[in-house]
């Protein structure tokens, strides 16, 4: 379902810096969460430790602990059609 095509020279780059990393908060499994916090693992941070799936269902879009197997979030859409960018952008190095 990946959408890798290039993007076209007329589209101000700019303008696409949404598809940059741009969270500011974090969606993260209660359970791994606390686990981390009270130093139960050797991981460097709770982002290397977390072991999420993120995927479509019939209900919208679900974000699964696959180390817990718990449900994480699972937003409803509402039959909603939902605008999804699925292009990636790349920094130059
Ligand atoms: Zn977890």
């Amino acid at each position: 379902m990946g959408n890798t095509k290039n993007l076209t020279t007329n589209e101000n780059i700019s303008e696409l810096e949404y598809l940059l990393y741009q969270i500011k908060e974090p969606i993260v499994c209660v359970k791994c969460s606390e686990e981390f916090t009270n130093g139960l693992s050797d991981a460097a941070s709770l982002q290397n430790y977390s072991r999420l799936d993120v995927g479509f269902t019939k209900r919208g879009l679900q974000i699964f602990c696959r180390r817990h197997e718990l449900n994480v979030c699972h937003l409803n859409f509402n039959n909603q059609k939902i605008d999804a960018d699925f292009r990636c952008l790349e920094k130059k190095k």
